[in-house]
């Protein structure tokens, strides 16, 4: 059932409750914030209440404070970037439930920014009477936090049951809407590329996708293991061993679907600039770092038929160049496809804006965890929350 939106709402002169993804990187003991993606990318969705008559309150949590205030898990720096990015104030809550909060309340154009929800691990808990002081700041609840719907927490679930209307934001409505076409009868030839360092973390991606996609193209370490499963040699290459019939079994379902590397980059260490060279086959003492110029070019023929292609992971060790050039060619290859492409995971995300081609990407999913959980088939319980439409 599709979701209440942000713009389903009336805002005029109510006080919204937006739960916003603030977990932001930090450095010099949580002074100094390093990327301020998260805070742009929730912008539109803020400026939308503001210029639809809300009175806003923000609430996030940021890193893992364990229940208790700590200055360095402060979302005070986030307040500061975000009155500076939006051009106005933005006031900031000492706590995000009890009578001083109380007292802050913002009017209609004003913002809130409540302190770390993490600080009370009551918010973890979802806990119920934790849940209900959020909801009373409220009339109307927004998540915009789509890297936090897999989780069951008091600000993502727990609340929404205290609140008349529980609506998507903009961001949260455009991750549900290119995770949903690209999943839900995709235009055809869907194509998923998967890598990454393990098989086991993305097994109900695979069986999940397998039910999908015309073509499953398998890329970086978790090769390893499907090879090995084939009884073909891998020298030293990254493999789960505890995995392999799982590997057998996933292989043997998804049929000529699946498809896994011809020729690799090896090398007998790894490290940055370490010699290497293009195999076919894996010799002992090695091992594959990369994806190979022949599976480039079958994996690259593949996506440029593609009209929806859905990626995760890196095709090879892609922090240590030159190891990174599967990985870029593949970025390369999506974006040139013309399909409909859906993008997660940070890893997969830097190789696109390596390759200088993040805005040919039709959409660059914000949250890793959230967006491997729907890719699997597995209901977020943070958007089954939200009321229907
Ligand atoms: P993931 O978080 O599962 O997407 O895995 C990303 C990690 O997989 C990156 O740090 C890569 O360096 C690593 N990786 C990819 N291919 C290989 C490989 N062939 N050998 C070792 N690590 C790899």
């Amino acid at each position: 059932m599709p979701k209440l939106s942000i713009r389903d709402l009336d805002l005029k002169n109510k006080t919204v409750f937006i739960r916003v993804d603030f977990n932001v990187p930090l450095a010099s003991g949580g002074q100094e914030i390093t990327s301020d993606k998260r805070i742009r990318a929730s912008i539109p969705n803020i400026q939308y209440a503001l210029d639809h008559g809300a009175a806003v309150i923000l609430a996030s949590h940021l890193g893992r404070p364990k229940g208790k205030p700590n200055p360095e898990m402060s979302l005070k720096p986030v307040a500061k970037r975000l009155a500076e990015l939006l051009a106005k104030p933005v006031a900031m809550a000492p706590d995000c439930v009890g009578p001083e909060v109380e007292k802050m309340r913002p009017a209609p154009g004003q913002i809130l920014l409540l302190e770390n929800l993490r600080y009370h691990a009551e918010e973890e808990k979802n806990d119920p009477g934790f849940a209900k002081q959020l909801a009373s700041l409220c009339d109307v609840y927004v998540n915009d936090a789509f890297g936090s719907a897999h989780r069951a927490h008091a600000s993502t679930v727990g609340m929404i049951q205290f609140v008349k209307q529980a609506a998507a934001g903009l961001l949260m409505d455009k991750e549900l809407e290119y995770l949903t076409k690209v999943t839900k009868n995709p235009e055809r030839p869907s194509v998923a590329i998967l890598g990454g360092a393990k098989v086991s973390d993305k097994i109900e991606v695979i069986e999940n996708l397998m039910k999908v996609v015309d073509q499953l193209l398998i890329g970086g370490a978790m090769a390893y293991t499907f090879m090995k499963a084939k009884g073909e040699p891998i020298g030293k290459s990254l493999v789960e061993d505890d995995k392999l019939g799982l590997a057998k079994d996933l292989m043997a379902r998804a049929g000529s679907k699946l498809l896994l590397p011809k020729d690799h980059v090896v090398v007998t260490e790894l490290k940055e600039g370490a010699d290497s060279r293009v195999v076919t086959e894996i010799p002992d003492g090695t091992l594959a770092v990369d994806i190979g110029p022949a599976t480039i070019e079958a994996y690259s023929a593949v996506i440029a038929k593609a009209k929806t292609i859905i990626w995760n992971g890196p095709m090879g060790v892609f922090e240590k160049p030159p190891f990174d050039r599967g990985t870029v060619a593949i970025a390369k290859a999506v974006a040139s496809s013309g399909a409909v492409s859906v993008v997660g995971g940070g890893d997969s995300e830097k190789a696109i804006k390596s390759a200088g081609v993040t805005d040919k990407i039709s959409h660059v999913s914000t949250g890793g965890g959230a967006s491997l959980e729907f890719l699997a088939g597995i209901e977020l319980p943070g958007v089954a929350a939200l009321s229907e439409k």
